[in-house]
């Protein structure tokens, strides 16, 4: 049995480190805002090539703090379009959302399943856009992003999905002007719990952040801003350190992982993700994401041989219940890529799995 991933396998090789972090903590007496954390945001900021980093308590908190700290700041307005791939996880919507402005959905290319950048939803009301760094691969175009950013447009990445990636000798992260990442536990470096970080090289946001995540306060029982709390805690720092240094052998595993399914899948009705060529950009593969029209019965055939997988993400956002009832705009066409992906795509194991897992699940692929 080859589940598609189970947490208690990829945390093992870290697992003595792990319990020896968490109990240095336990012992220290010190939890919120200690050295742990103050440590881990020096130490990320380091590796994304960015001057300030804010741990935080989620991805999607990453997200809401950058938005809102642009609003205080004056550069973002309630009402305010800021466009949003439509295959995304949620979170990137309810981000836009949740600060009152509003989510414009953007279609996909259907090979790098990230922003189609030749058909970007633009209007007079555009004041932001977050491109995704889905699955692992940069979402990056550099001419229209520098277009967009000379329009006063703000660039405010998705890293969610891709720490470790890079572009030109530039992480994601350290593109735009804002970064989200999260350590949810599934993620590249994952979390044992919840947390995430804002990361940029602009003082005045992460200074803004940095309050809007503390209660509005950088003063002890002095509130300049309407906050909240969204710290990261120390036990979190301390286990995220362990993981962090060895960001460069969890990407290289994942990019070997992703590099097999490449070269052993063969089976022609199987559309397989874009690996990029180009030496400037380098993908840190989160999901290994397939194509085929009769996806489900394959998914059911894998699950009979023992193989686990996942969709991400069955259902496009802008059909979700919650915006049922409107909130976000839609380009003119709808996002007809996006919503056919949903329907063919599914995630392959990639965290967990030995070489022989992999020829094992490309050979069933190509039996099918
Ligand atoms: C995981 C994820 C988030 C949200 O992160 P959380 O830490 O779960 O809040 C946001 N965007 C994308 C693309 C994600 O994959």
């Amino acid at each position: 049995m080859t589940p598609f991933q189970d947490l208690s396998i990829s945390n093992a090789p870290f697992m003595r480190e792990l319990e020896a972090a968490a109990s240095r903590v336990l012992r220290s007496g010190r939890y919120i805002n200690g050295p742990e954390v103050h440590a881990f945001e020096s130490e990320l900021a380091g590796a994304t090539g960015v001057d300030f980093c804010v741990a935080v308590s989620t991805g999607l908190d990453a997200l809401r703090l950058i938005l809102k700290g642009y609003m205080e700041m004056g550069r973002l307005r309630e009402g305010d379009e800021v466009i949003v791939p439509a295959n995304t996880f949620i979170a990137t919507f309810l981000a836009v959302s949740d600060c009152r402005l509003v989510p414009v959905a953007a279609d996909v290319d259907a090979s790098t399943f990230c922003l189609d950048f030749t058909r970007l939803p633009l209007s007079d009301k555009t004041r932001a856009i977050i491109p995704v760094h889905l699955f692992g691969t940069p979402c990056w175009n550099a001419d229209v992003i520098a277009r967009l950013r000379s329009r006063g447009i703000l660039v405010i990445e998705d890293n969610a999905q891709a720490l470790g990636a890079s572009v030109g000798s530039m992480p994601t992260g350290s593109l735009g002007d804002a970064a989200a990442v999260s350590f949810y536990p599934a993620k590249n470096i994952g979390a044992c719990g919840d947390a995430g970080a804002v990361l940029t090289s602009d003082a005045a946001l992460a200074e803004t952040v940095r309050m809007l995540a503390n209660y509005g306060s950088r003063e002890r029982y002095r509130h300049e801003l309407l906050g909240a709390n969204c710290r990261m805690d120390e036990l979190q720092a301390a286990l995220l350190r362990v993981k962090l240094p060895r960001l460069g052998e969890i990407t290289a595993r994942r990019n070997a992982v992703a590099r097999a399914y490449d070269s052993l899948i063969s089976n022609p009705e199987v559309i397989k993700p874009h690996v990029i060529e180009d030496k400037d950009t380098v993908q840190a593969w989160h999901q290994y994401v397939v194509r085929h029209p009769r996806r489900d019965s394959l998914r059911a055939y894998l699950q009979e041989n023992g193989i686990g997988t996942e969709i991400h993400y069955p259902v496009v956002c802008t059909s979700q219940p919650c915006y049922a009832g409107g909130g976000i705009r839609m380009p003119e066409g709808g996002v007809p890529v996006a919503s056919s992906l949903a329907g063919e795509i599914l995630s392959l194991p990639i965290a967990d799995v030995s070489d022989s897992d992999v020829e094992r699940i490309a050979s069933l692929i190509n039996a099918y």
